[in-house]
Order: structure tokens, then sequence, then C-alpha cells
């Protein structure tokens, strides 16, 4: 369980997330929708840790992830993986090192350095770009593929970190209508079948209500609608 209690992030005088509360449970595939600057963005990167929270606090499982460090904080960042909008992957590498930087905070930090990954780590990375199917751009430059491709590049590294939550932020906003339904039919089969818990924060309504059992609505920083699509076409 994800509970979000109280949280607001002032950015000076900007109130980008405004006293929200919210409960996900574990399994569950939530749709974040609203207008550009509704801080979607904000609330996600709240809850990965890459924005501090000015008020409230987010648990996971009981567990205050709002004040972890060092250890557990990385802890953390291994059961919530991110997606993003523009991929972030390391473009001049090939597309199997960037799915085993999934492994980055289950590793030390010498093996890191080194670039040491197991036989495993490879076997399961290679299966994991099967998946996706797109295994044979495995020895490609990551910056070589097309956005869809890159994506499921995304995808597989997000899988290799064994989360138990996947945060993605705006995922098919770059993409093409046939790309962004393999991405988004993956991220819906990865739920499924594994049961982990889908954040994602999408700016069309109508993929929102395709794909997640609950939408959430976001306007000025606050959540202005939270309810199955069935309750969203009731409203509308
Ligand atoms: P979005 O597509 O989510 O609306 P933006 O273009 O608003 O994205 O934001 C892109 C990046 O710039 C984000 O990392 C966000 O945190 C940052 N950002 C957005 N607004 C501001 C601002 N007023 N000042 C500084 N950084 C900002
Ligand atoms: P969304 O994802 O819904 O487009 P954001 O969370 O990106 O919304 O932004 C919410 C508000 O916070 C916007 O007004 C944006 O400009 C502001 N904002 C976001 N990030 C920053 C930042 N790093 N610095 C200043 N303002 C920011």
């Amino acid at each position: 369980m994800l509970e979000i209690n109280g949280v607001t992030r002032r950015f000076g005088k900007t109130v980008a997330v405004n006293s929200v509360n919210l409960q996900i449970a574990e399994g569950e595939m939530v749709g974040v929708i609203g207008r550009s600057g509704a801080g979607k963005s904000t609330l996600l990167r709240m809850i990965n840790r890459l924005v501090d929270t000015s008020e409230g606090a987010i648990t996971f499982n009981d567990v205050v992830v709002t004040g972890l460090k060092g250890t557990a904080l990385r802890r953390w960042n291994r059961d919530c993986a991110m997606i993003f909008q523009q991929f972030n992957l390391v473009p001049r590498l090939d597309v199997l090192t960037n799915v085993l930087l999934g492994r980055l905070n289950h590793r030390s930090t010498v093996k890191n350095l080194l670039g040491i990954y197991s036989r495993e780590e490879r076997i399961r990375s290679i299966a994991a770009l099967e998946r996706l199917d797109i295994a044979h751009t495995a020895l490609q430059p990551a910056g070589t593929l097309s956005g869809g491709q890159q994506q499921r590049v995304a995808i597989a590294r997000a899988l290799m970190q064994e989360p138990k939550v996947i945060l993605a932020d705006e995922p098919i906003a770059s993409l093409d209508p046939l790309n962004a339904k393999v991405v988004m039919d993956s991220l819906a089969d990865i739920n499924r079948r594994e049961g982990i818990t889908v954040i994602t924060n999408l700016h069309t309504l109508d993929t929102a209500r395709h794909y997640c059992s609950r939408i959430i609505g976001m306007a000025k920083g606050e959540v202005v609608f939270d309810g199955p699509p069935i309750a969203l076409t009731a409203n509308a």
C-alpha cells in the first residue's frame, strides 16, 4: 500500500501539489490525468524522491519513504522504477548495457564502476528484451533506436530492478499511436502478470480509460477526481 498523506510541494510561490491524500493498493493500475502544470509530474517525482515534499508524508507498506536516506533510499529506488517521457537511456551505450543499469541499486559501487555483471543478470536482461520484442537490438547503441523501441528498453531496464511499483511519467507522449499502444500494452501486461503497481501520468483521457482501473484527475495541484473510468463517464 502506497499512502500519500497531506502532501504539498511549493516551488517559490507556485504550489505545484496542494495537500494531496491518496491510497494506492498493491496491484492497481492508476492513470493520473490533468492539464500541463496540474502537478502530475511533481507528484510522481515526490514518490520516487526525485523531488522533495514541502509538507506531508509518503509511505509504502508503512515505511516513510519521504524520510529515507542512504541504503534505505537505495532500496526504495529499486522497489520504485521510473519511466520517463524522453526515455532517459544512455544513448551511446548499447541496449543490453542500458537494461543492466536497472541493477545499479542492487550492486556494490565497485561492481558498478567496473561494469561487472553476472551471467544470470545478462541472461535475465536478454529475456526482458525478448519479452518486449527488441532482443535483436541488444548490441546497438540505445540512441540509434526509434522512440518506441527506446521506451521498451526503458521498460526492460525497469523490470530488471524487480520493482514493486512502476511510475511512468507521460510514457507515450513522444510516441506515434502504434508505438504508444505497444508501450501501454506492455505496462498493462506487467501490471497483470507480475502484479506490479503501475501509476502513470497520461495526457489523454481515452488512454487512461482504456488501460487503467482507476483514474485520478488533477487540476492546480489538487485531486479533483478519483474513481473508476465508468464514474468519470457518468460525471463528464
Ligand atoms: P511537463 O510536460 O510535465 O509539463 P515541463 O515542461 O513543465 O514538463 O517541465 C519540464 C522540467 O522542467 C521538469 O523537470 C520540471 O520540474 C521543470 N520545470 C517546470 N516548470 C519549471 C519552472 N517554472 N521553473 C523551473 N523548472 C521548471
Ligand atoms: P504536470 O506534470 O501536470 O504538467 P508539473 O508537476 O510538471 O505538472 O508542474 C506543476 C507546477 O509546478 C507547474 O506550475 C510547474 O511550472 C511547476 N514546477 C514544476 N517543477 C518545477 C521546478 N523544478 N521549479 C519550479 N517550478 C516547477
